[in-house]
């Protein structure tokens, strides 16, 4: 059998390996989805290419998208219910979101709340006033996305969502760590590094009943009873595959992503019948602030006119920046806003007047 992303039941000659679960991937996804296998009393094994799990949720701000009336939003005196939550995961998630899925996140995400701080991802009941960044403090709520701006603040009742573990800074490292120790000490889960998931295998009814995974130069067949779970991230690292489906994102000065992040996962699932939504999606991130007295600036196209509320969450400025206005965009600031921005934006100008 070659390295195709999906072969055959009749040519595996023996099965190497067997779990009841098999779950694709060790970044946050794969752990969440390892430890709810496990708990719910399945024989799981856990297939991770890199040397460690982590994966891109590792490098990750950490920020969980959680609300509905968490205690940390009760704490810091914001109020919220799933209704507002859902509504504005709807006018944020556009076009043709999928309501279904949205409303049952925002009904559920007290409980996920619970769930991860009962899995000892610690979160402090304090508010940090900055937007969309993760709090350089261990404060543990943020205002994440567009909540508080026009349109979304009209639509649905503001409230921070940015659920931060408490660590300054990115604390996707954080998370992670408390989920891998949760991984590790589970009696059901058996963690497989170093073990790269090739080619998922069908039966000839089309059910995926197992593996070919690649491991210290090995090729072998890990049998799945139960189901595998693919959880092995995105493809940014591949850039035919980012040129095909998601040709605008090759603009991006810079593309992040664990090394993982090539794709393989969503060829598998393709390659068994998978109909995946939204591949030209991405998280286009411009952040222009911090510091936060920069969103008081305007942003302007390159033909000098503005094309968005500047307090805008950066990732839908950055997506208007990028899909609408060509991926050139300035930001036209006076004296009383005159902060240094982030590295990586050039001062292309100064004047006495905006034009
Ligand atoms: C700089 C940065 C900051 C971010 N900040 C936030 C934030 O604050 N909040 C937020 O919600 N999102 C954030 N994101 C997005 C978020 O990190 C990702 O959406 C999330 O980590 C994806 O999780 P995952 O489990 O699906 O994938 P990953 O965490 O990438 O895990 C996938 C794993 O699968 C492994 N793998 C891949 N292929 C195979 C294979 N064939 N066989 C075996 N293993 C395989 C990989 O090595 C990897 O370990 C950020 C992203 C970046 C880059």
């Amino acid at each position: 059998m070659d390295a195709s992303p999906a072969g055959s039941l009749r040519d595996v000659p023996r099965w190497d390996e067997s779990c009841g679960v098999l779950v694709i991937g060790l970044g946050c996804a794969g752990a969440c989805a390892a430890l709810a296998a496990a708990e719910a009393g399945a024989d799981v094994t856990v297939l991770e290419r890199a040397g460690a799990g982590g994966g891109t949720s590792a490098l990750s701000g950490g920020l969980v998208y959680l609300g509905g009336g968490t205690p940390i939003q009760a704490d810091c005196g914001f109020e919220d219910d799933p209704d507002s939550m859902a509504r504005y995961l709807l006018a944020a998630c556009g076009p043709d979101p999928d309501a279904a899925k949205i409303e049952r996140y925002a009904a559920d995400s007290v409980a996920h709340f619970h769930w991860l701080v009962a899995r000892g991802v610690p979160f402090r009941p304090s508010f940090h006033p900055g937007t969309g960044i993760e709090p350089p403090t261990e404060d543990g709520l943020v205002f994440s996305g567009s909540e508080n701006a026009h349109p979304f603040r009209e639509l649905a009742r503001p409230a921070p969502r940015g659920h931060c573990p408490a660590r300054p800074g990115a604390a996707g490292g954080l998370l992670m760590d408390k989920l891998l120790a949760c991984v590790a000490a589970a009696p059901g889960i058996r963690v497989s590094p170093d073990s790269r998931a090739e080619t998922l295998i069908l039966d000839d009814d089309g059910r995926v009943v197992g593996a070919a995974v690649r491991r210290a130069g090995q090729r072998f067949f890990l049998g799945a009873e139960g189901g595998v779970v693919l959880a092995a991230g995105g493809f940014i690292q591949n850039r035919e595959m980012v040129a095909r489906h998601a040709p605008a994102l090759l603009r991006c000065k810079v593309r992040l992503g664990c090394d993982g992040d090539d794709g393989r996962g969503i060829q598998m699932g393709l390659a068994a019948g998978g109909a995946p939504r939204r591949l030209e999606a991405g998280s286009i991130s411009l952040p222009f602030y911090p510091p936060e007295g920069l969103k008081r600036g305007i942003l302007v196209n390159a033909r000098g006119e503005r094309f968005i509320n500047e307090d805008a969450y950066y990732g839908l400025v950055g997506e208007h920046a990028l899909l609408r206005q060509e991926g050139r965009v300035h930001l036209i600031i006076d004296e009383a806003v005159n902060e240094r921005p982030m590295a990586g934006m050039e001062i292309v100008a100064s004047g006495d007047t905006p034009e």
